[in-house]
């Protein structure tokens, strides 16, 4: 590329940084201010503009320009930016851009494919201009975060999300694909929104629906090669379980509403167990929700537990779990047992109050992920107070607003005793003098590292084992003096180091397992996965030149 469309790609451009021996060589001179920038100054300019708004919508659209126009800053103030710009680019403000997709649209970015193109899925992944793409984000709008049916307005999900596998564990924007299955939506307000995007109709289901997704995977490693990966990300319930079991033996591919979910939690447990000096089979555990996030959090447990040593029954028998129709027990009046809860029902009487389950079988540990607001009570928290020393309780359920219970109420009403994390960001809470910290169970800790990972060992499944590898190593990553202070995660800005960290475990577990097909297999493992990462300094535009025996021109 030379001239004016080296301006005008994204992956290239470097505006005002270009040099000027760069600018003569490249055409471009006079396109540009004469002043010439370093992406430091650059990237100070990109804060300042962003630290202009008050408003994180005008924030998220001011960075999705900055996208369009120079990919390298992008990233490199994104991800020395972390802490701050996570929020932007991800929840919550990306909930509000999908809700207003459609009056924000300015350029498109990512694939939609829609009901109305069975038999051609392949054709539309070749209109792809990425030769390489290694990692697909895929949603069909279903269940944007907490927000509902969103239909095509979900691309922001898939965008955002791709986005933090580049700033958060470095995969190459090019090798990323972010895609929408536009089937339809059922939300009214968005069928009558004159901005819509999508397709104007209620959501296909059944077996055209399922057509569409088997004609997708299949085009997919048609298009790209078998090593893609293909995370699905905020699908309803139903098709999420369904479409995980039909496809994790086949394809590379996860959903991270239920595994990526899992894998955090669990880290988080595991972690908490270096403060209880007791391991994760000696807990009982009582969920609050047994949906996405706590069945998928519930399989986890259960796999760590038999790494301990002891059977799946009997680490089966250490899980309750409570849905909208109460405990999950066996032959339950209320019903509502759909195939993946069955194996966590308990041989016990019918009961629906959560305080009530919580006396009857003294939890060790309480997880919420059902998002009823306020559902860990004053009294619950003091009664597992009351049971526990060290009562673990995680409120997992997001927005902030849905959380279980607060941060300050868990300490408060512990005395300071509880191991307490949450979905949401809480401040620090100070009980007598002492300050705690409450860690934030996201995500972003382990879909980008075991993503990243997946990809450069050539991984063909990603398995729950490897999840479990993930909370391992990012509970080792947590300090003593994380510890101290109540956070069982390390701190978000060391992001880029724990995703590299858990790529690399993946990595060296793979190869022990005979399960990576990268060969040769590399000795330095962390160096590997290093070379592979996405590098935000602009390269030079100036060729190397280099003389031969007699020839200097
Ligand atoms: P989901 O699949 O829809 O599951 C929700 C579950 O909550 C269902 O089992 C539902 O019961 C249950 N429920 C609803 N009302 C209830 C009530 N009154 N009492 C008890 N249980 C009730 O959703 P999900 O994907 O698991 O997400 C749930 C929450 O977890 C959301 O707030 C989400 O933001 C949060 N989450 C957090 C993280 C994180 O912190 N890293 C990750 C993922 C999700 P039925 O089965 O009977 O319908
Ligand atoms: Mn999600």
């Amino acid at each position: 590329v030379r001239g004016i469309n080296l301006l005008r790609d994204p992956a290239l451009n470097k505006g005002t940084a270009f040099t000027l021996r760069e600018r003569q060589l490249m055409g471009i001179h006079g396109l540009l201010p004469p002043v010439v920038f370093t992406q430091e100054e650059q990237a100070a300019r990109v804060l300042a503009n962003i630290r202009r708004w008050d408003n994180p919508l005008d924030k998220f659209i001011y960075l999705g320009s900055l996208q369009d126009r120079n990919e390298k800053l992008f990233y490199q103030v994104v991800t020395e930016n972390i802490e701050e710009m996570a929020p932007i680019i991800y929840t919550p403000t990306v909930g509000q851009a999908c809700q207003k997709y459609g009056l924000i649209y300015r350029k498109p970015r990512g694939l939609y494919i829609t009901i109305n193109d069975i038999g051609h899925v392949f054709e539309i992944l070749c209109n792809w201009p990425e030769t390489h793409v290694k990692a697909i984000v895929v949603t069909d709008g279903e269940r944007i975060l907490g927000l509902g049916d969103l239909g095509a307005y979900g691309m922001g999900i898939p965008v955002g999300k791709l986005a933090l596998y580049t700033a958060m564990g470095g995969v190459p924007p090019q090798q990323c694909l972010p895609i929408v299955l536009d089937v339809g939506t059922d939300n009214d307000k968005l069928l009558n929104d004159a901005m819509y995007i999508g397709l104007r109709h209620k959501r296909v289901r059944g077996q055209r629906y399922d057509d569409l997704i088997d004609e997708f995977v299949e085009a997919v490693i048609r298009r790209f090669g078998q090593s893609t990966l293909v995370q699905f990300e905020d699908f309803a319930n139903k098709n999420a379980f369904r479409l995980l079991e039909k496809y994790k033996d086949k394809y590379l591919t996860f959903n991270d509403d239920i595994q990526g979910t899992a894998s955090v939690a669990v880290a988080g447990v595991i972690a908490a167990m270096r403060i209880t000096k007791t391991k994760v089979s000696d807990h009982k555990f009582l969920f609050q929700g047994a949906g996405e996030a706590s069945i998928g959090i519930a399989n986890l447990l259960v796999m760590s537990m038999t790494e301990e040593g002891i059977s799946r029954k009997d680490a089966v028998s250490k899980i309750w779990m409570v849905d909208s129709k109460g405990l999950l027990t066996k032959n339950r009046p209320s019903g509502g047992i759909t195939h993946h809860k069955e194996e966590f029902c308990q041989d016990y009487k019918h009961m629906t109050d959560l305080e009530e389950i919580s006396r009857e079988i003294h939890p060790t540990c309480a997880i919420g992920a059902a998002a009823v607001a306020g559902a860990f009570t004053e009294q619950f928290i003091k009664d597992i107070g009351s049971f526990n020393d060290r009562p673990i309780i995680f409120a997992l359920s997001n927005p902030t607003s849905l959380a279980e219970c607060t941060a300050e109420q868990a300490y408060t009403l512990t005395e300071g005793r509880c191991i307490f994390a949450s979905g949401s960001p809480f401040d620090p809470v100070t009980i007598n003098g002492k300050t705690f910290y409450p860690g934030q169970g996201n995500n972003a800790y382990i879909f980008p590292g075991v993503a990243l990972g997946s990809i450069v060992s050539g991984a063909h499944h990603i398995t729950d084992a490897m999840f479990l590898q993930a909370s391992q190593a990012l509970a080792e990553m947590v300090t003593d003096e994380d510890l101290a202070e109540g956070r069982v995660y390390p701190p978000l800005s060391n992001i880029r180091h724990v995703s590299t960290k858990l790529a690399t475990r993946i990595l060296e577990y793979m190869y022990k397992q005979g399960t990576a097909s990268t060969y040769p297999e590399p000795e330095n493992k962390e160096a590997f996965v290093r070379a592979h990462q996405y590098e935000t300094n602009y390269e030079s535009f100036i060729p190397v030149t280099y003389s031969w025996p007699g020839l200097t021109e």
